[in-house]
């Protein structure tokens, strides 16, 4: 029998007189008390606020299913939603095994939108088999469709897979909501809910709202003596209102003034049925247009700086509210909690927040992500180098007793470093440096085994100990790589991240965060692995394991800390809807976020979606509507609207729903200009006249200290140093110079190394050294073979002796490699290769070759002529080919991998040639004059590119080379090293960005 109940729909027009609504229902009466009621809100930070203002039981959706639940005589256990997605897996796996012809590839994600949306169909009081008949219905009759055909296998899919979920859930005894809901309304509860309020629309007005099935509920559910359903005006007209006497014909309606008057007033001018909200006014920005009444500023962080601006302009003009009376309000919460803890507490302003954070976004959660890529790249270095070198972990000299996972059980073997983990050095950075580079010099590309025949003759060097402990890591990680139940995969992870977990100092500011962190994940793994030993044990991979461990991270929220703390709200646009504010900033009225995009269903499409209860947008669009202009109106004393224009480094568009603001009929006043207000303590020491009084105790004497800094301005701070050696420079480092003097700085004054990269093929320079020695061995063989010239006439010879000496050289280097290489030097049916290019140039030359110095040293001192007059320079260099000619003259090549450089900027082979002229002086009793000098270059239009092309562009060419040579030597010795480069793109592949204070890049 259904218990004979009051439901009601309380009307009001706005959301201030929504609280007092919502505080007047919750009262105690003498017929209802506190502890038999329930308050249903949309989300816990919703709730948080309301507690703050009522005695009651507030709720959220899913709270109401548990608060109801506890209540049966006999209540039956809940599955988790890990319980449900393994079943749901399962199901789905099952389901496809019997036959289904299936459209898509089932992975876990997909599963987990199948899912979802079996859930929406039951909260619209859809049964699976009503589900089937009304797709068929919509699909028609048209068999020769063949997008029709496969709408109704995936339907027959899904119903499949349903069921198969619907009969696991059944078999396991504990129950989801869907079946809970049956048993609440077939069982009386001991102690039921005598009164609800409910404070939020249904869903297609609200993502957060109730679903019919859960309306449902409350119209039939034993014991339930009240129902009121609080609702604006506004989100009532957006259709609300029509499907609420859908469900409920005749449904009873009161406004606020036929409420009983509140028993505990919470403002003093509030009489219930007198209450009159305060309007507010709408601050618009100082000098705005009277057309936009948003403000619009730069980004997120601006929108925060502004606001906090604000907030101290008031305080100092005394206009000022208590902190905790302001809301800062947006959609998409995290930015704004992330930027307001810089910001905020830069400018002194507490803040207090109501949402949960992600654990995703938790260092230790992307420390869980360095075990899985080391073992989804196979152990390749620069996953375990990140894993050694992350700050989460602590690897010692005594982990190396530890043995592999036990892949039955899937804990750690051998020594327990987790129970004492002070045990042992702990291996040090310069250690795991020391490693990396080394297995990149042994081009270590990955795989346990290569790593093992590298260890075994690694010698005692400063990699040793790290290269001890990281074989040890991949053995203990090695099981994961292969494919074990998912249990077990989960309990192998699980040991080894608590195994080296480094232990959290109590002093640490961070530990109660990374505590609670932590524990989310000692959480989550093994009830992952308990419900997957209990009810789906599928054999994973490291990428299935990564998958479902990944998805079950993003799913997880934790809240910071429970004490109270003052200060400014930052709430989200569900939750502020609770809270009593004076001001209210709305910030991040972006169009992709305003409104709320409702979550694509990937199953079917709008038109399909509508036979099965599916709304409109147009439903959606106008629910959104009627809730910001509510929001608008909330604050007592002000609102402020602001948007902005970049998202990281995306041009963002403002939402449409700013041009709804005209209809919430508020008066605007433009703020008076604050730009001055200094909030922040940086400012306060580098804006005049500097101010101390920010600065307490030691921060003060600190504060004092950096004001007598050098001034910012100072040679020092822009790469002038003092000290620099005089040396013979390699001409190819003062090239560096050229290219970008800090970058050159970098690499040959403080000789810092550039960090090593891992790649299939050769990299740059050790390509350039293979292309070097491959013609080295072919013109010492060439001239040991008693030949001079290469000539028309022995060309042939010459490619022949050329292929056998790349094949030869081929031999050494992995198939892959040798393949592009023998291309690159020998060419293919579609083009020549680089040893053509350099014969054919010979041949085609009409003086002969009488010698030809290969890999010639030219070090030593040298004389330029510059505009000073001659010049002695000590150099280091080595040319790549100078072939000596009969006529006396000599030809200089150099060969580049890449395009040949630009001759107003290349110093090698101008420079080169001078040297070679001078070091060649009575070599063979005849004085050398270069004759040709020449790239020849393996990219570009042309491979061999002269130096120049006539006498007259010799002597230019040469001229200003010396000159170049003399003004960039000088500058090193008179230690200018400013960062910058010839061209800003270079920075984009700088081994020294990270080092490098490219801020002045743009002053270049
Ligand atoms: S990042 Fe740019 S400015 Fe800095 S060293 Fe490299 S090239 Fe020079």
């Amino acid at each position: 029998m259904i218990t004979p109940r009051r439901t009601r729909l309380v009307r009001v027009p706005e959301l201030q007189t929504f609280r007092r609504a919502i505080a007047a229902l919750a009262a105690p009466t003498s017929e209802l008390r506190v502890e038999s009621g329930l308050i249903v809100v949309p989300t816990r930070g919703a709730a948080r606020l309301l507690e703050r203002s009522v005695d009651a039981d507030v709720v959220t959706r899913d709270e109401l299913y548990d608060r109801l639940q506890a209540r049966l005589a006999d209540p039956p256990r809940r599955l988790t939603p890990l319980e449900r997605d393994v079943m749901a897996q399962a199901a789905a796996r099952a389901t496809a095994a019997r036959g289904h012809e299936l459209s898509f590839q089932l992975r876990p994600g997909l599963v987990a939108e199948m899912l979802r949306f079996y859930d929406q169909l039951r909260r619209q009081s859809q049964q699976v088999q009503r589900f089937e008949e009304l797709i068929d219905e919509a699909l028609g009759a048209d068999e020769g469709d063949r997008a029709a055909q496969r709408m109704r296998l995936q339907t027959r899919f899904l119903a499949g897979a349903f069921r198969d979920y619907e009969a696991r859930v059944r078999e396991s005894g504990a129950c989801d909501e869907h079946t809970l809901r049956e048993r609440l309304m077939a069982e009386p509860a001991a102690d039921p809910v005598r009164h609800v309020i409910v404070t939020i629309p249904d869903w297609i007005a609200d993502a957060e709202g109730l679903y019919q099935a859960d309306f449902d509920l409350l119209t039939r559910i034993p014991g339930l003596e009240s129902l009121d359903i609080v609702s604006t005006e506004r989100v009532l007209a957006s259709g609300f209102h029509e499907r609420l006497h859908n469900w409920w014909p005749g449904l009873e309606e009161t406004d606020f003034a036929g409420l009983k008057p509140c028993a505990k007033p919470t403002a003093p001018n509030e009489v219930a049925q007198g209450f009159s909200p305060a309007r507010p006014v709408l601050i618009t920005p100082p000098g705005g247009s009277p057309d936009e009444p948003w403000w619009t500023l730069r980004d997120r962080e601006e929108e925060l700086i502004a606001i906090a601006r604000q907030l101290k302009a008031d305080r100092r003009a005394g206009e000022d509210v208590p902190l905790e009376r302001t809301a800062i309000v947006y959609k998409n919460p995290l930015p704004y909690l992330y930027a307001a803890a810089e910001i905020f507490h830069g400018a002194g302003i507490p803040y207090q927040m109501s949402d949960a954070l992600p654990l995703a976004a938790e260092p230790t959660s992307a420390a869980l992500d360095l075990i899985l890529d080391a073992v989804s790249s196979r152990f390749s270095r620069s996953a375990l180098i990140a894993l050694l070198r992350s700050p989460h972990f602590v690897f010692r000299a005594a982990d190396t007793q530890v043995g592999p996972c036990d892949t039955e059980t899937g804990a750690a073997a051998g020594a327990d470093v987790g129970a004492d983990p002070c045990v042992g050095l702990e291996i040090t950075r310069a250690s795991v440096s020391a490693l990396d580079r080394a297995l990149s010099a042994a081009r270590y590309l990955g795989e346990l085994d290569r790593l093992e025949a590298l260890a075994g003759d690694w010698g005692t060097g400063a990699s040793q100990p790290a290269m001890d402990v990281t074989l040890t890591v991949a053995r203990a990680l090695a099981p994961l790589t292969e494919t074990h139940p998912a249990s077990r995969q989960l309990g192998c992870l699980l040991a080894f991240w608590s195994g080296h977990a480094r232990p959290i100092a109590d002093e640490d500011p961070w530990a109660s965060r990374e505590r609670r962190a932590r524990a989310a994940i000692l959480d989550m793994l093994p009830s992952l692995a308990a419900v997957h030993a209990a009810h789906d044990d599928p054999a994973w991979t490291i990428d299935e394991l990564g998958i479902a461990v990944r998805r079950w991270i993003e799913d997880q929220t934790f809240v910071l800390d429970s004490e109270e703390r003052g200060g400014v709200h930052l709430v989200d646009d569900q939750a502020v809807r609770y809270g009593d504010f004076d001001d209210v900033a709305i910030v991040g009225v972006v169009d992709q976020d305003w409104p709320e995009r409702p979550r694509r269903n990937i199953f079917y499409p709008p038109a399909l979606l509508k036979a099965l209860g599916w709304p409109s947008e147009k439903d959606r669009r106008a629910a959104g509507d009627a809730r910001f202009l509510d929001l608008l109106t909330s604050a007592s004393r002000r609102t402020m609207v602001s948007t902005f224009t970049l998202d990281e480094d995306a041009i963002v568009s403002r939402s449409m729903q700013l041009d709804e603001i005209p209809r919430a009929r508020l008066s605007t006043v433009a703020r008076q200009p604050f730009e001055d207000a200094r909030i922040f303590a940086d400012e306060a020491l580098s804006l005049e006249p500097i101010a101390f009084d920010p600065f307490p105790g030691d921060a003060l004497l600190w504060a004092e200290m950096r004001t007598k800094r050098t001034p910012a301005d100072a040679p020092g701070f822009h790469g002038l140093v003092h000290g620099v050696a005089a040396r013979a420079w390699s001409v190819s480092a003062i090239e560096t110079y050229l290219d970008c003097p800090f970058k050159f700085f970098a690499q040959h004054v403080l000789k810092l190394e550039e960090e090593p990269e891992d790649q299939e093929v050769m990299d740059p320079r050790r390509q350039g050294q293979f292309v070097h020695t491959v013609f080295e061995r072919f013109f010492d063989a060439w001239q040991r073979a008693g030949n001079r010239a290469v000539t028309p006439a022995n060309l042939d010879a010459a490619r022949e002796m050329f292929t056998a000496i790349v094949d030869r050289a081929l031999e050494h280097l992995p198939i892959a490699e040798a393949g592009l290489e023998r291309t690159r030097l020998l060419g293919s049916s579609a083009a020549a290769g680089l040893g053509e290019a350099v014969l054919r140039m010979e041949a085609e030359r009409p003086v002969a070759v009488t010698e030809r110095l290969l890999e010639e040293k030219l070090t030593g001192e040298f004389t330029f002529a510059t505009a000073g007059g001659p010049r002695t320079i000590a150099l280091r260099g080595k040319a790549d080919r100078l072939d000596l000619l009969e006529d006396g003259t000599f030809r200089l090549i150099d060969y580049k991998l890449g395009w040949p450089p630009q001759r107003g900027r290349a110093l090698q082979l101008p420079i080169y040639s001078l040297c070679a002229e001078q070091r060649l002086a009575g070599h063979k009793g005849r004085n050398w004059q270069l004759g040709e000098a020449a790239y020849l270059a393996f990219k570009g239009p042309r491979r061999v590119v002269p130096l120049f092309a006539t006498a007259t562009d010799r002597a230019k060419v040469l001229a200003e080379a010396q000159q170049r040579l003399a003004d960039t030597v000088d500058a090193i010795e008179r230690g200018e090293f400013p960062p910058t480069p010839d061209d800003v793109w270079r920075c984009e592949t700088c081994s020294f960005a990270s080092v490098c204070r490219k801020d002045y890049v743009g002053d270049v």
